[in-house]
């Protein structure tokens, strides 16, 4: 009989797990079931359809089941949820959301790929029309219709994480008033202080009012529509008009139907799997959003729920079930947003991280431009943390205007392979003055401790 392989979830991790099981085998039988109705689409692309910059939602979402079946002979079944896995009988049950009706289906390998829910903060007022969180293209087709619609000129987003900040640099890109309300005292709080602080500073010069170490209290409304949030802060409670709110505060894995085949979720909140995507439930594999990862640096579980590892750790496992030998060798983290004229960036440990991570940390700073000043180049700033015993880099932050992304991709690459301080100077990297400094940015990191 052929494999049959079952993978819950079509977006990033369960297409890949697919595509790659498909490429190593011809006879395997490959069916996705998905409660939603849209796959395989960039959900990182979605604040930017909000902004207006993609001007048809379709852009995001470019592959359909009929182009699966085509190029891969998948079967992806959108409108279909997996309610129940039966792990013993290796057995899930279905249900056709459209029909109603439940089915059962058998598998030889399992695969979750349930990705996260945004959370929904208990705040009252949470559920009034006007309020949303952007995790799909309806949500973000919905978010741009109430916009046109009902001519919206001030929002509120709740949140300063990167969804949250994508989210109101495109609102005040379409030209609407734009609070931000973040509980801790950051914007980006995963990142250093230091750091983050810039980017405050780079919200509030576009006139984003910033309230920080404050809480949304509750949110206000006709019954039809929000018309704003009280909020409580330093200053005490306040009251700020809105005819749209995005609530940005964090993701949950999709953990049911994992811990109802038996498979252990760890301490970050996702389950649990080896190198390859293994649960600890025979035949039970997950990938994506809804799995741990682990840290390159501490070597510690860890979950940072990113397109980029989704993609990864879904072709890993796709080949792992098909008889291949990839295996996912952990992650640093690394992420970039844009925020207004800034690029903002990190991968590994934070100086917090590595310093509750145990380590004697070197931090190291610099602040150079990306090109010459004679060709438009303009400061960025790099801070680094290096193991003051070994030298060794745990990982590196950097915020400017222009060519962030390819120092952090440069530092990514060097931390992954164990680089220490003084390897950063000695790269031969590229040098023109239309994109670096004889000396780049990511030499003058190797030297700061000369
Ligand atoms: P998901 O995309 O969450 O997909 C899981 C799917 O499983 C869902 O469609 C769900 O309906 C389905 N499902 C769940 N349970 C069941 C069930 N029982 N039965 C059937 N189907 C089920 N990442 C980056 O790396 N860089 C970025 O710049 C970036 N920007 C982002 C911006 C926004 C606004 C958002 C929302 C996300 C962004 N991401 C970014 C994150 C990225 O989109 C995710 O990491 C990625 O989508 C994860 O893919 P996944 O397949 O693991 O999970």
């Amino acid at each position: 009989n052929p494999l049959k392989i079952v993978v819950v979830g079509s977006v990033a991790a369960g297409t890949s797990v697919a595509a790659k099981a498909r490429r190593n085998t011809e006879t395997a039988q490959i069916t996705v079931y998905e409660r939603g109705d849209e796959i395989s689409y960039s959900g990182c692309g979605l604040p930017y359809y909000v902004g207006g910059d993609v001007e048809q939602i379709r852009a995001l979402t470019p592959r359909s089941p009929a182009w699966f079946k085509a190029r891969y002979d998948v079967d992806i079944r959108t409108g279909h949820e997996v309610v129940s896995v039966d792990a013993r009988a290796r057995r899930v049950t279905v249900k056709d959301l459209a029909g109603g009706e439940t089915f059962q289906d058998t598998y030889d390998e399992l695969v979750l790929a349930t990705g996260v829910a945004p959370v929904v903060p208990p705040i009252p007022g949470v559920g009034l029309p006007g309020v949303f969180t952007v995790r799909t293209p309806s949500d973000a087709a919905a978010i741009r219709g109430w916009i046109e619609e009902r001519k919206v000129t001030r929002a509120v987003v709740v949140g300063a994480g990167y969804i949250g900040l994508e989210m109101a640099e495109q609102l005040a890109h379409r030209g609407l008033a734009v609070t931000v309300v973040e509980a801790l005292d950051h914007a980006m709080a995963r990142m250093d202080a230091d750091m983050s602080a810039r980017v405050d500073a780079e919200l509030r010069k576009h006139d984003v009012d910033l309230r920080l170490a404050t809480r949304v209290t509750a949110i206000n409304g006709a019954p039809r529509a929000v018309t704003g949030v009280t909020v409580a802060g330093p200053d005490g409670e306040a009251s700020v008009e809105a005819g749209l709110v995005i609530a940005a505060v964090g993701v949950r894995p999709n953990v049911d139907l994992a811990l109802q085949a038996g498979a252990r979720v760890g301490q970050t909140g996702a389950v649990a799997v080896d190198r390859v995507g293994r649960t600890s439930v025979d035949h039970v594999w997950a990938v994506g959003d809804v799995a741990e990862s682990f840290h390159l640096i501490t070597g510690r579980p860890t979950w940072v729920p990113l397109g980029s590892t989704a993609n990864k750790t879904g072709r890993v496992a796709g080949d792992a079930i098909t008889g291949g030998r990839l295996e996912h060798r952990g992650i640093l983290g690394t992420s970039i947003v844009r925020v207004f004229d800034l690029a903002v960036a990190q991968t590994g440990l934070t100086q917090t991280q590595a310093e509750a991570a145990g380590y004697d940390v070197e931090v190291l700073h610099n602040i150079k431009p990306d090109r010459p000043e004679y060709l438009g180049g303009k400061s960025m700033v790099i801070k680094a943390v290096a193991d003051r015993a070994t030298g060794r880099l745990l990982g590196a932050q950097a915020i400017g205007p222009s060519g962030v992304d390819k120092r952090i991709d440069v530092l990514a690459t060097a931390i992954t392979f164990g680089a220490d301080v003084a390897d950063l100077f000695h790269l031969d990297l590229a040098y023109s003055p239309t994109y670096a400094t004889t000396k780049d940015p990511v030499h003058y990191t190797g030297m700061a401790l000369d």
